[in-house]
């Protein structure tokens, strides 16, 4: 299957990974929408909401509420919205959890130095 995210979980496409398990996989959104922007996926390949399991799906939030401390703490964001678009509106076809920090004063960084801050 010619998937962008089981590519980046092979190893075969680069990444700014900054959490792994034996379930999932977090990195940095190439295109972020604000400082830290986040993607959390599964390491199985589920295409959205309805054809993941719960197991799965209860481990992402597990992951999404440790990654939220991990943000606050070394970004020092203001707020945090977990997004995950389905249909039409999801641009790549395997399950993802988007957490995109909210600052009250906009902040500027490059993704290295999001990186480097979160590593
Ligand atoms: P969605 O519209 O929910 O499918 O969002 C897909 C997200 O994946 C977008 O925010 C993209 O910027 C992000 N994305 C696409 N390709 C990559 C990549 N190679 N590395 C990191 N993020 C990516």
């Amino acid at each position: 299957m010619d998937c962008i995210f089981c590519k980046i979980i092979k190893g075969e496409i680069p990444s700014y990974k900054i959490y792994e398990d034996e379930v999932v996989f977090a990195f940095l959104d190439i295109n972020p929408d604000s400082v830290g922007h986040t993607l959390i996926i599964p390491k199985e390949h589920f295409k959205d909401l309805t054809s993941i399991d719960m197991k799965t799906l209860t481990h992402i939030l597990d992951v999404a509420k440790s990654l939220k401390l991990r943000l606050e703490e070394k970004l020092n964001c203001d707020g945090l919205t977990l997004i995950q678009n389905n249909g039409l509106i999801q641009e790549v076809k395997h399950f993802h959890l988007h957490l995109k920090p909210y600052y009250k004063n906009k902040k500027d960084k490059s993704i290295e130095e999001v990186y480097e801050l979160l590593k």
